[in-house]
């Protein structure tokens, strides 16, 4: 079921937004060479709750922390841990929710950590370009689900790389995960049709190798079988009659 949000729960959830992508910020400033991923989620953390919200993902469906955080072929899921040391030429994938008087946003964006490599660099490039492909065809107005899911992967295959077609991206409010699915791949002109009122995240995760994934042992992490780079970028978007509106972009 789709709910549909009124003005006073979209003024609510523009400032889940706002926390949630001033939290991915702070994520971003303290990633460097020799920090842990522990670390980067403990600074998301405070800033979350130093906001009055709370982290979102922590203890949903049992997750452990408050950011996921992937690390080069980890798509998404990924624990932070005092044992992983980020180093140069990795790429850091932070995904975070802030939960703020009974709603949510929902984003993730990949930075690299010092300098790397071009085919790093050209996946991060891609996949937030696949995003703001799919952002024009809302601007457009009255698109379907499946216009969505085609710019995003048309767009990736065109620049030489693949959508992960096993995870998708979804409507958010009071919860993280509602109706209706977003994947991104689809048929343009099919699938549900996109309204005022609905809102949504539209989240690309896009692999240099073929996409196809696997989750680790731990049941969480997810990764590329082939072992190559994987990236990830995610906004909540308000659907308005003036326009799709990014909540959590700051
Ligand atoms: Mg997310
Ligand atoms: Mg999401």
């Amino acid at each position: 079921m789709i709910h549909l949000k009124n003005e006073k729960q979209l003024e609510i959830m523009r400032i889940a937004g706002r926390i949630t992508g001033e939290a991915i910020q702070a994520g971003r400033e303290a990633i460097k060479p020799g920090v842990t991923t522990a670390e980067v989620d403990h600074v998301i953390h405070a800033y979350i709750v130093k906001c009055g919200a709370k982290p979102t993902f922590l203890g949903y469906g049992g997750f452990p922390a408050s950011a996921c955080i992937s690390v080069n072929d980890e798509v998404i899921h990924g624990i932070p841990s005092h044992n992983r040391v980020l180093k140069e030429g990795d790429i850091v994938s932070i995904d975070v929710g802030a939960f703020y008087r009974g709603y949510t946003g929902d984003s993730a964006a990949t930075f690299p950590v010092g300098k790397i490599s071009p085919e790093a660099e050209r996946i991060i490039r891609v996949t937030e370009e696949s995003f703001y492909r799919a952002l024009e065809v809302l601007e457009k107005g009255s698109a379907r689900v499946g216009d969505i899911g085609h710019a995003v992967e048309s767009y990736c295959v065109e620049n030489g790389c693949s959508v992960v077609r096993r995870y998708v991206g979804h409507g958010v409010g009071a919860e993280l995960h509602e109706d209706p699915e977003i994947p991104n791949f689809g048929t343009p002109g099919h699938g549900i049709r996109i309204i005022p009122g609905m809102t949504i995240c539209v989240e690309p995760m896009v692999a240099l190798g073929t996409g196809d994934v696997y989750e680790m042992p731990n049941g969480w992490t997810v990764r590329t079988k082939d072992g190559k780079l994987s990236s990830h970028y995610e906004h909540s978007i308000a659907i308005t009659s003036n326009g799709p509106e990014l909540l959590t972009k700051v």
